[in-house]
Parts: structure tokens; C-alpha cells; sequence
């Protein structure tokens, strides 16, 4: 296609309100240490990103450092995340605790015990620690816990990091990785599979969903976690992905986008996606909440192995 005729294709499509789909991957609960042993001192999960070379933004709880006896190795391996070019960092607190549990002062412990290795590695590597994410989205249980946390992370400097899409990873993973122990692969395959659909349909829903509220494509942010089964899907999501024409940018690209300066309206302590928050009332977010893709599969299978678990023991 001759130069000018590109040119003149962009400006139509521009005029058409044509907007490229964009999003921010955000990895939590980094670095996954459980399996590092057993992966003999590799993080798979790194490795594929290395090759993947998009911007990433992690979300890390130092206290998993110290949850298996490699402390030495654990350090090194946040290390190792901390100082790719690629990611950016955040602290996801210390112990991953629920701030509507533990209440604000023990809270606010967290948040700060949490930042003591990650500020050295990034000033280390020329990086800023600026950004917070709630372990379980939980920004308190009413509004009085909501705005006294703001407060709290203002003073210090943080800015909360929402996201818009997430497709319980955490859960798919669960299941995951029980067929894997079981060595049956074929099942772990399958769910591996329905892991990569539902989440496709998760950003197909969420793209209708801003279209339907907001007239535009937004810059999204997909939130997922350190484990195997994004170890060994990930990719493939960020291939389908791709094939839809989105491009990957980095969690301060994605923040851009003036969506970011909505009111959070939610004073709960469920962790929905911003775009609930962001809506003025319950019954606007219950329409909505009711008609996403169906996980009733994957929960019923959760439930199911965790209950044999409890007999077994
Ligand atoms: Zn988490």
C-alpha cells in the first residue's frame, strides 16, 4: 500500500472513532517462591516474559520470600524480577493480609513492612515504588476504613492501583495444578484451555461494557498472579490477544487514560474490577455483575478439591 493511502486509511478510521484496544498486564502475589525449588532455581513464568518483552507491572509480597527455607534464593530470585527493564514495581503489602480483617493499624504495618527490600531494589535499579494494590481488592469495609487507607497511602506517597479485567486465575490455577499432581495432563490441559477462553471473554465483555458506558475503547489494566498456569498460558492469551490488534502498555501508559480519574464509589470490601467502582449505584453494577461469563464450572471444581483435600486430612 503506497504511503499516502495509509495516511488517508488512518484518517478515516480516526474520523470513525476507530481507537486501538490497549492494556497493562499486572502480575500479583510476586514472587511465587512454593515452586522455585522444584523448578530448580528457575521462574518459568520470567523466563516466558523475557521472551514475551512487554511492559509488566508486578505486585510483590516480600513476605513470600521467607515462606520456604531458600531465603537466600527467594531474594534473589525478587531480584531477578525486580530488575528487568519491563517491569514495573509495586508493593502488594508484606503478608498479603485482608484490610478489612486486620484493621487499619496492623494494616498499615503491612503496607510498610512490605516495601523494606523492594525500595532498596529499586533504587538499586532506578525504579520507583509509587504504586499499592490490595491483596484480595479489599479496600475496607465501609467508607470511614476506605478513607482513612487513602490517607494513609497519599502521606506515603502510593497511588492505588485498580485494574478493569480479571478472570480468576487463582482459582483456574488451583485446579491446575491439582491435575498436574494427579498427572493427568489431558484435564490440566483442558483447564489450562478454558482459562485462555474465559479471560478472552472476559476482555470481549469488558470492551461491550465501556462501548456501553463510555462511547470508547478504555486503556485496560488485567490483573493476574505469579503461578503455573500463567506460566504456561500466558503467552498464549497475550498471542490471542495480539491477533485481536491490542497493544501492550505499561501500568503508567494505562493510568493516562482520564477513566483513572473517576470517583470510586464502593465502599465494600469485595474486590471488583474498577469499572463497578466507578458506577453510581449498586444496581447499575449488580446488571452488569450478573450477565459476565459464566465461572460456575471452575468454582464447582474448586470447591470440590478443596473439600477432598479436608477429608484426606
Ligand atoms: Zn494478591
Amino acid at each position: 500500500m503506497k504511503p499516502a493511502i495509509i495516511v488517508l486509511n488512518l484518517l478515516i478510521l480516526s474520523q470513525l472513532g476507530f481507537t486501538q484496544n490497549k492494556v497493562s498486564i499486572s502480575i500479583d502475589d510476586v514472587p511465587n517462591t512454593r515452586l522455585y525449588e522444584k523448578d530448580l532455581y528457575e521462574s518459568p513464568l520470567l523466563k516466558k516474559l523475557n521472551a514475551l518483552a512487554i511492559p509488566i507491572a508486578i505486585y510483590i509480597n516480600e513476605g513470600n520470600i521467607y515462606k520456604t527455607d531458600s531465603i537466600r534464593r527467594n531474594f534473589e530470585l525478587l531480584s531477578f524480577w525486580a530488575k528487568k527493564d519491563f517491569v514495573t514495581l509495586g508493593n502488594h503489602s508484606f503478608n498479603h493480609s485482608r484490610y478489612s480483617q486486620v484493621g487499619l493499624d496492623s494494616f498499615k504495618l503491612d503496607i510498610i513492612k512490605g516495601e523494606s527490600i523492594s525500595s532498596e531494589l529499586a533504587k538499586k535499579y532506578k525504579k520507583d515504588l509509587r504504586h499499592f494494590r490490595f491483596p484480595y481488592n479489599d479496600l475496607g469495609k465501609d467508607s470511614a476504613q476506605h478513607v482513612k487507607i487513602k490517607q494513609f497511602l497519599n502521606k506515603h506517597d502510593y497511588q492505588i492501583s485498580p485494574f478493569t479485567i480479571e478472570s480468576s486465575d487463582w482459582m483456574y490455577n488451583r485446579v491446575y495444578e491439582y491435575y498436574l499432581n494427579q498427572n493427568n495432563l489431558a484435564r490440566a490441559k483442558q483447564i489450562g484451555q478454558a482459562y485462555v477462553t474465559i479471560t478472552l471473554e472476559y476482555f470481549s465483555f469488558f470492551e461491550k461494557f465501556c462501548q456501553e458506558q463510555y462511547g470508547r475503547s478504555i486503556n485496560h489494566i488485567y490483573l493476574c498472579h505469579d503461578n503455573k498456569l500463567n506460566a504456561d498460558y500466558l503467552d498464549q492469551i497475550v498471542k490471542e490477544l495480539k491477533q485481536k490488534e491490542y497493544q501492550f502498555i505499561s501500568l503508567d501508559e494505562a493510568l493516562k487514560d482520564p477513566v483513572y480519574k473517576q470517583k470510586d464509589s464502593y465502599y465494600k470490601k469485595w474486590g471488583i474490577s474498577w469499572l463497578y467502582r466507578w458506577q453510581k449505584s449498586q444496581k447499575d453494577r449488580i446488571k452488569y455483575i450478573k450477565i459476565e461469563p459464566s465461572t460456575k464450572e471452575i468454582e464447582d471444581l474448586f470447591k470440590q478439591i478443596n473439600q477432598n483435600k479436608n477429608k484426606t486430612y
